[in-house]
């Protein structure tokens, strides 16, 4: 794993060793990948005395909960404000995880550019901000944050106890995390994805269970809702682009949860035609925006030039804001083809 060099592994412990109170922190909205590695590291870092305070800018989804351990300290911003600030103030040692810099913690942010603890980075998006950290674990060539977690654990444990040593909770943990980014292994797997999976299955880890906690669980509003995007909503141009827009009333009609839409943006690309697709979320003042391509059709492009964003070259992000870049809500429709048309054209 060229991502985890010896250098980087002894600072790592160094800068453990030192530490007492630690702060790991993850992006908003957090997804399957930031829970999953935020829990694993947490767990981790407790299991060697640490008083660790496991940060989100937000609260997570209802559906993806079940990552969450009960031995973890979590804070979110929104629900824990003043918390979460007095944890990033007190901390030693601050590791970031699945976010390549501190604006993707939104609120979080100036708090963590403002703290002078040691900052750690363990990421796997584009164009990582070197600069803000004192060690930083990066490749895109990697599943997932928490694969590369898990890589740099078994390196910092010196290897020798093999995958159990890390623990059956932190494993689970690991294994939610890679599957949901890498959409049950349909993308950004690696040979070291398999390996870790394989090592984490032979450890006792019970993918079965996960698997049907992560796509066996869901609503009967959230599969309703999933048909009728792809019946009346989709959008399909012949420049081989898709989208859909998913306003607050589709949502309300179907009383659609948080984290209830996740997967929706990958459907149209299994239209042939297909490259690139679009999915709009009406959010308070702005759209969120996905982003999903196939090889060759730079999804990271069009959520860095059109949207605010980036992420992955195949799975992007970003945001539409209503006043700076559309006059309404009504008006996202005509900036999207635009977008799309212009991008592809
Ligand atoms: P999703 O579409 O699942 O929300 O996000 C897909 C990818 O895009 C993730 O890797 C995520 O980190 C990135 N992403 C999502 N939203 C944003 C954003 O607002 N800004 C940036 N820079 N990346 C984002
Ligand atoms: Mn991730």
């Amino acid at each position: 794993m060229q991502a985890v060099s010896q250098e980087n592994i002894r600072a790592f412990r160094e800068a453990i060793q030192q530490s007492t109170r630690i702060a790991v922190v993850g992006h908003t909205h957090p997804d399957g990948d930031a829970l999953g590695s935020c829990t694993a590291l947490s767990l981790w870092l407790a299991g060697r005395g640490k008083a660790v305070s496991c940060i989100f800018p937000d609260t997570p989804a209802d559906n993806l909960l079940f990552i969450l351990s009960p031995k973890v300290n979590y804070l979110y911003g929104d629900a824990h404000a003043a918390a979460a600030r007095k944890a990033l103030e007190a901390c030693e040692l601050l590791i970031q995880l699945d976010c390549n810099q501190f604006s993707r913690t939104e609120g979080l942010a100036p708090f963590l550019e403002a703290s002078s603890a040691c900052k750690i980075l363990i990421d796997h998006h584009l164009n990582p901000d070197r600069e803000s950290f004192d060690i930083v674990f990066s490749t895109p060539e990697i599943s997932s944050a928490s694969e590369l977690l898990y890589w740099v654990l078994k390196a910092a444990e010196g290897d020798t106890l093999g995958p159990l040593g890390l623990g059956m909770t932190i494993g689970t943990a690991l294994m939610a995390g890679m599957t949901t980014d890498t959409n049950n292994f349909a993308n950004s797997v690696f040979p070291s994805t398999f390996r870790m999976a394989s090592e984490l299955i032979a450890a006792g880890v019970n993918r079965d269970a996960l698997l049907q906690q992560l796509y066996s669980s869901y609503r009967e509003n959230r599969v309703r809702l999933m048909g009728y995007m792809q019946y009346e909503g989709l959008k399909v141009l012949p420049e081989g682009a898709a989208y859909m827009i998913l306003t607050q009333e589709i949502m309300t009609r179907f009383d659609l949860r948080e984290g209830e839409s996740e997967g929706l943006v990958n459907v149209p690309l299994s239209i042939g035609a297909v490259k690139l697709s679009v999915l709009l979320k009406e959010d308070d003042g702005h759209f969120r925006v996905s982003v999903r391509s196939k090889k060759g059709t730079s999804a990271q492009q069009l959520a860095a030039r059109y949207f605010h964003g980036g992420g992955h070259e195949n799975a992007s992000g970003g945001k539409l804001f209503i006043g700076p870049d559309i006059a309404n809500a009504q008006a996202a429709e005509a900036y999207v083809l635009n977008a799309l048309k212009t991008f592809l054209g």
